[in-house]
C-alpha cells in the first residue's frame, strides 16, 4: 500500500512537472513579437532577427517533441515496474551490491543514451546544422561521444562506487562524509578547470603578444586583478556560438576567450566582456557561488539520507527488496520539486549576480563598449529577446537582454 502511494506521488510530479514545462513554453512562445526593439535596430538586422525567431520555433518545437517522448517513455516504465524488473534481472547474475548497482546505473544510462540519440544527432546536424551553428562533424560528434562515455565510466563509476560505499559503510551518517568529498570535489573542479579539464575536450594556446593582450593586461592592472595568462581556446571547432571565463584561484588566475569571441568583436568590446568577468570575481559571485552551491549539496543529501534505506521506495519502482539504486532513482523524482525551488532561489542570486556584475563592468571600464558586446553576442547567439516573465524567473540564470541593456545605461548616467 505505502509502495502505491509512493507510486502515486512520483507520476504525479513528474506529470505536474511536465504540465508547468508545457505551459510555461506555451506563454514564451506567445510572449515573442515580430517587431525588432528600437534599441537594437542596427544590431540585429530585421532579415537575421526573423531568422532568428525561426531558430527558436525550430528549437521549441523540437524541445516540446523530446519532452513529451521523454515523460511518456517514463510514465510507461514507471507503470510497467520496469526499474524493480531491471533489478530482478541483474540480480540473478550479480551478487556484489556495489557491482550490481553501477552496472544497473551503467545499463541505463546506455539505454538512455541509445534513445536519446535520434533525437541528438538531429538536434545537431538537423537544426544547429540549418541556422548555421553546427561545426561538428560527425566523426567528431562520436569521438566526443566516445570521450564523454570514457569520463562518465571512470569519474561517474568512481564516485558512484564511493558513495554506494560510503552508504554501506556509514549507514545514515553518511551524508556528512560524502558531503566532504563533494565539497572537495567542487573545490579542485574549480582549481583546475583550465588546466586539466578544458584540455581533454579543447586546445588552449597563450594569446600572442599584441595590442589586445596589452590592452588586457593594462585594464587588469587598473582594477588590481592579478591576471597570470591570456588563453585562447578553440570553441569554433564545435560551435560557432561564443564565451569567456576565468579559471584559477587568488593570484594565480586565467582568462579564456573564444576564439570566435575574438573574431567577432572589437578590442574594447573584449575588454568590457573581461570588465563583466572581473565584477564577477569583485564582487565575490564566483565564491558566494561556490558555497551556496556545497550548502545545497548538503542540504540535499540529508534528506537523501533520510529516504535511502526505505524499502517501501524501491518497491514502488517494482523491485522486490530494498535496492539502494532504485531508491536514489525514487529519490531523484521525489525531491525534484525542492530541487525546481532551490534551483529558483540560485537563479534569483545569479540574475542580480549578472546585473551587478555589468555594473562593475561599466564603473570601471565604460557602458557602451559594454552594450555593444551584449548586443552583439545576443545577435550572434540569436538569444530570445522578449521571453515571458515567468519562464524567465523559472529559467533564466542571465537576465534578458534588454533589461540588461537598460541596467546599463541607468549605470552610465548615474555615475
Ligand atoms: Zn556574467
Amino acid at each position: 500500500m505505502e509502495a502505491q502511494l509512493i507510486l502515486f506521488i512520483i507520476l504525479t510530479i513528474i506529470t505536474v512537472n511536465f504540465v508547468i514545462e508545457r505551459v510555461l513554453d506555451y506563454l514564451n512562445r506567445q510572449n515573442k513579437k515580430h517587431d525588432l526593439p528600437e534599441e537594437l535596430q542596427g544590431v540585429y538586422d530585421e532579415r537575421r532577427y526573423q531568422r532568428s525567431l525561426e531558430y527558436q520555433q525550430a528549437n521549441d518545437r523540437f524541445s516540446a517533441i523530446t519532452a513529451t517522448f521523454g515523460f511518456a517513455v517514463s510514465v510507461v516504465l514507471l507503470l510497467g515496474g520496469f526499474f524493480g524488473w531491471l533489478d530482478i534481472q541483474l540480480r540473478d547474475w550479480i551478487t556484489q551490491p556495489i557491482i550490481l548497482s553501477l552496472v544497473y546505473f551503467a545499463v541505463l544510462f546506455v539505454a538512455s543514451d541509445i534513445l536519446n540519440l535520434p533525437f541528438q544527432l538531429y538536434h545537431t546536424f538537423m537544426i544547429e546544422e540549418r541556422f548555421g551553428f553546427n561545426k561538428m562533424t560527425p566523426r567528431l560528434f562520436f569521438i566526443d561521444k566516445l570521450k564523454g562515455y570514457a569520463l562518465t565510466a571512470v569519474l561517474g563509476g568512481l564516485v558512484v562506487g564511493v558513495f554506494l560505499y560510503l552508504v554501506m559503510e556509514l549507514g545514515q551518517s553518511f551524508w556528512l562524509y560524502f558531503w566532504g568529498v563533494a565539497t572537495a570535489i567542487m573545490i579542485l573542479l574549480n582549481v583546475f578547470y583550465t588546466s586539466v579539464f578544458v584540455p581533454l575536450f579543447n586546445k588552449l594556446t597563450p594569446l600572442e603578444d599584441g595590442s589586445l593582450k596589452n590592452a588586457i593586461t593594462a585594464y587588469a592592472r587598473k582594477v588590481n586583478f592579478p591576471i597570470t595568462n591570456v588563453y585562447v581556446i578553440d570553441g569554433s571547432k564545435r560551435s560557432s556560438k561564443s564565451n569567456a571565463f576565468f579559471s584559477g584561484m587568488g593570484s594565480k588566475k586565467k582568462v579564456v576567450l573564444y576564439d570566435t569571441l575574438i573574431e567577432q568583436h572589437s578590442e574594447e568590446e573584449l575588454i568590457a566582456i573581461i570588465a563583466h568577468e572581473v565584477g564577477h570575481y569583485k564582487k565575490k559571485h564566483i565564491i558566494s557561488g561556490l558555497f551556496l552551491s556545497i550548502a545545497q549539496i548538503g542540504f540535499t543529501l540529508y534528506i537523501l539520507s533520510l529516504l535511502i534505506f526505505n524499502e517501501a521506495l524501491s518497491l514502488a519502482l517494482g523491485g522486490q527488496q530494498l535496492s539502494i539504486h532504485l531508491n536514489l532513482i525514487a529519490f531523484g523524482i521525489l525531491y525534484s520539486p525542492i530541487s525546481t525551488l532551490t534551483g529558483l532561489m540560485m537563479n534569483v542570486v545569479s540574475r542580480k549576480n549578472e546585473f551587478e556584475a555589468d555594473a562593475y563592468a561599466t564603473q570601471t571600464y565604460g557602458g557602451n563598449p559594454l552594450q555593444k558586446a551584449l548586443k552583439k553576442l545576443s545577435a550572434h547567439n540569436m538569444s530570445n529577446l522578449l521571453p515571458h516573465a515567468w519562464y524567465v524567473f523559472f529559467h533564466y540564470s542571465h537576465p534578458p537582454l534588454l533589461d540588461r541593456l537598460r541596467a546599463i545605461r541607468r549605470k552610465a548616467i548615474a555615475s
